[in-house]
């Protein structure tokens, strides 16, 4: 089924999201939604706070990234197929100079706009079968899993930009809040006024 995603603005973007626990109810057939509402998007991430729920779950799927064509084949053969779900993360470890990727996200649709980040991280987390996993990633995984677990801790890329940037981005989404803008997905605006 997919959900709805919900829009810049919302409160649920803002909350630190709590930990889950393994009789959370019906992981199932939340994460099969949460992923079919993320291939739907086609987004390459998905945290649930993006569909209303402030826990402690992401997901991503990097398979798009592999055509694009600038990257190395190595770098298109690790993201082809990258596919992961992250319960209860916790980064324990950000290294290198911060390197500038232009990002987007499902919640402020249309804007994107270059945030700087360290390239190489260490991840503590709960596989999808709730087994304990701790890995390293760089390069554009890291920087998929950077955003998404993010959301996890109530921060949007937006959050991170020069206050120039974010002057110049606000009249955007305070529309994308209202639901003024035209997106090819399901979505929920916060300060959407009811039509009747
Ligand atoms: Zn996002």
């Amino acid at each position: 089924m997919i959900l709805p995603i919900v829009a810049y603005g919302d409160p649920v973007l803002k909350k630190k999201a709590k930990d889950i626990t393994k009789d959370y109810s019906n992981f199932d057939s939340l994460l099969e939604n949460m992923f079919e509402t993320m291939y739907n998007a086609f987004g390459v991430g998905l945290a649930a706070p993006q569909i209303g729920l402030p826990v402690r779950l992401f997901l991503v799927d990097t398979t798009p990234f592999a055509e694009d064509e600038d990257l190395s084949q190595v770098e298109q053969k690790a993201l082809n197929g990258f596919k992961r779900v992250f319960i209860n993360a916790k980064i324990v470890k950000e290294e290198g100079d911060e390197w500038a990727f232009n990002e987007g996200c499902l919640s402020i649709p249309d804007v994107r706009e270059d945030v700087f980040r360290k390239p190489k991280i260490t991840i503590e987390y709960l596989d999808e079968n709730f087994d304990e996993q701790k890995e390293s990633f760089d390069g554009l995984i890291a920087r998929v899993i950077q955003h998404e677990y993010d959301h996890i801790e109530g921060i949007l890329f937006t959050d991170k930009l020069s206050s120039l940037k974010k002057r110049l981005i606000k009249g955007r989404l305070t529309n994308i809040s209202k639901g003024k803008i035209t997106v090819d997905y399901r979505m929920r605006f916060p300060d959407q006024k009811k039509r009747r």
